[in-house]
C-alpha cells in the first residue's frame, strides 16, 4: 500500500511518488531561536517526526533526507539582545540547545540537516541576485525586494486573491516599493547590528529568503516535500514558492506540501498575556513525561485544529498507563517476544492514509486490551506486534516499572527506596506496625508498594 497525504497545492489527497526513491527528500519549516519552544511550536516537530520515521520505513533509513532549518537572524533575536543585553551568538546558541533538548524529550528524531541561516547568507544572496538578473526583484534604498506583479501565477498555494494577499502580508507601504504585495528579500543593518557584505551594502536577509536558500542547498531544486503550520501558508510558503520558482524560471518548488492544523489551549489562542502560553520545558518540569505530551500531540489528526488541555494530557496518560500494563504483563508471563514481525497492516495502512494517527493509536487500544486479556501461551505474537507498532510512533521505549515511577528527580527516588529498605528491613524482623507505617507515609508521597515474589516493586498513583 502506498502512502498518500493531503497536498496543500492540490487540495486533494494524492499518491506520494518521490523524485527519486534513492533520495527522498523533505523539508520543514524551523524554529527562529529567541525563545524556549512552546508547545504550539513542537506540534509540526512531532507531526513531522511521525512521517519522516515513516518514509524511513517505506524507503529505508539512508534513503530519506530531512533538512529542518534554524533561524538565528532575526529582528526578534536583535530586539532581545537590546533588551538583555546578552549577545545574540549566545541567546541563539542556547536556545538552539535547548529546542534540541526539549524535542529530543518529545522523542523526535534530529533531522539529517539542521543548516543555521546565517551559515547560509552566501547562497541567499546568490539567489537574489539571480532573481534581479531575471527582472523579478529589485533594489530600492539598499533594500531589495521582490516585484510580486512579475509572477503571473503567485498565490497558488493560499489561492488568495490580490487584496486579501495585500491584507494578509501586513504590508508597510514603503515609499521604496513598486507594488505594495511586494515583500523583503534583503535590508540595510546600521553599524551595531549584525550584516553581511553585499551588492546592496552591509545587511541581512528576510526570512523568506532563508528557506528558499537552505532548501536547495541541501535538497536541490526541485524536492518532494515541503511542511509547516497551517500558519505559514502565507505569506511564508507562498513566497518561498515565488523566490525558488522564479529564481530557475521553473514551475514546481516542492512537489507536495503538508500542513498541521493550529494549536489552541482550552478553545483559546495561545497567548502571553491570557496566560495559557506552555512551553515545552515548563510541561517536562512540572513531571509530564514527553511521551504523554507527544502522545496529545499525535492525538488529534495532523490537519485538525488541536486543543491542548490539562485534561487531554491526563487522558494521554491514562492511556499510555493502560499500555505499559500491557507490556508489563508481557514482560511478566512471556517467555521469549519473536523480534519484530514488521506490526500490524491495519496500524501501517492507518498511517499510510495521510498520517491517520488517531486510527492508529485505536489500533493500540485494541492490542493492548487483547495482551492483557491473553493467556500466557497465545501471549507471544500479539506481543511482538503490539510493541512494534508503538515503535513506529516512538512510544513505549521505556521499562514499565521506570514508567510506573514517573519522571521522579533522582534524590526523590533515592528517597522513596530508602524508605522501602526500611520497610523491608522492619518487616524481616517481624515489626509490622513499623512496617505499615512506613507503607502509609510512602502512600502519602503518592507511592504504592506490591510486594511480590521478586521483592518490592512501587509506583506512583
Ligand atoms: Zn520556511
Amino acid at each position: 500500500m502506498a502512502l498518500t497525504i493531503y497536498n496543500t497545492i492540490a487540495r486533494r489527497k494524492e499518491a506520494f511518488a518521490p523524485l527519486d526513491e534513492k533520495r527522498v527528500r523533505m523539508y520543514v519549516c524551523g524554529p527562529t531561536v529567541y525563545d524556549l519552544a512552546h508547545i504550539g511550536n513542537a506540534r509540526p516537530v512531532v507531526v513531522f517526526d511521525v512521517l519522516f520515521r515513516l518514509l524511513r520505513r517505506l524507503y529505508g533509513e539512508q534513503h530519506v533526507v530531512y533538512v529542518r532549518n534554524i533561524t538565528d537572524i532575526d529582528d526578534k533575536i536583535m530586539a532581545k539582545a537590546a533588551a538583555s543585553g546578552e549577545p545574540i551568538d549566545s541567546i541563539t546558541r542556547r536556545t538552539e540547545d535547548a529546542f534540541h533538548a526539549d524535542m529530543g524529550a518529545l522523542g523526535a528524531l534530529r533531522p539529517t540537516h539542521e543548516p543555521r541561516a546565517t551559515e547560509t547568507v552566501p547562497e541567499m544572496v546568490a539567489i537574489i541576485e539571480e532573481l534581479i538578473r531575471r527582472g523579478h526583484a529589485y533594489e530600492a534604498e539598499k533594500h531589495v525586494l521582490f516585484n510580486v506583479p512579475s509572477m503571473p501565477n503567485y498565490g497558488r498555494l493560499s489561492g488568495r486573491n490580490r487584496d486579501e494577499m495585500v491584507a494578509g502580508a501586513r504590508v508597510d507601504l514603503a515609499p521604496y516599493k513598486r507594488d505594495p504585495a511586494d515583500f523583503t528579500l534583503w535590508k540595510p543593518s546600521v553599524a551595531d547590528q549584525p550584516g553581511w557584505d553585499s551588492p546592496w551594502g552591509r545587511g541581512r536577509p528576510g526570512w523568506h529568503i532563508e528557506c528558499s536558500a537552505m532548501s536547495e542547498k541541501f535538497l536541490g531544486f526541485p524536492f518532494d516535500l515541503h511542511g509547516g503550520g497551517l500558519d505559514l501558508i502565507f505569506p511564508h510558503h507562498e513566497n518561498e514558492i515565488a523566490q525558488s520558482c522564479c529564481a530557475h524560471g521553473a514551475d514546481t518548488f516542492a512537489r507536495y506540501w503538508m500542513h498541521n492544523g493550529y494549536l489552541v489551549v482550552n478553545g483559546e489562542k495561545m497567548s502571553k498575556s491570557l496566560g495559557n502560553f506552555f512551553t515545552v520545558r515548563e510541561l517536562l518540569e512540572k513531571g509530564w513525561p514527553g511521551e504523554v505530551i507527544r502522545l496529545v500531540l499525535i492525538g488529534t489528526h495532523y490537519r485538525q485544529p488541536l486543543d491542548f488541555t490539562e485534561d487531554a494530557m491526563k487522558q494521554a496518560r491514562t492511556r499510555l498507563d493502560r499500555w505499559y500494563r500491557a507490556c508489563a504483563h508481557i514482560a511478566a508471563v512471556a517467555d521469549a517476544v519473536p523480534g519484530d514481525t514488521g506490526g500490524d497492516a491495519e496500524f501501517e495502512a492507518a498511517l499510510l492514509d495521510d498520517l491517520n494517527t488517531p486510527l492508529a493509536l485505536s489500533v493500540l487500544d485494541r492490542q493492548a486490551t487483547r495482551v492483557l486479556n491473553a493467556m500466557p501461551v497465545e501471549i507471544a505474537p500479539l506481543a511482538s506486534s503490539f510493541r512494534a507498532n508503538a515503535g513506529k510512533l516512538a512510544l513505549l521505549a521505556q521499562d514499565p516499572a521506570r514508567w510506573f515511577q514517573g519522571t521522579a528527580p533522582a534524590e526523590d527516588v533515592a528517597e522513596i527506596e530508602g524508605l522501602i529498605a526500611q520497610r523491608n528491613a522492619a518487616r524481616k524482623s517481624r515489626q509490622f506496625a513499623e512496617a505499615d507505617r512506613l507503607r502509609d507515609l510512602l502512600k502519602s508521597k503518592g507511592v504504592e508498594l506490591e510486594d511480590g515474589a521478586g521483592g518490592t516493586t512501587w509506583k506512583r498513583v
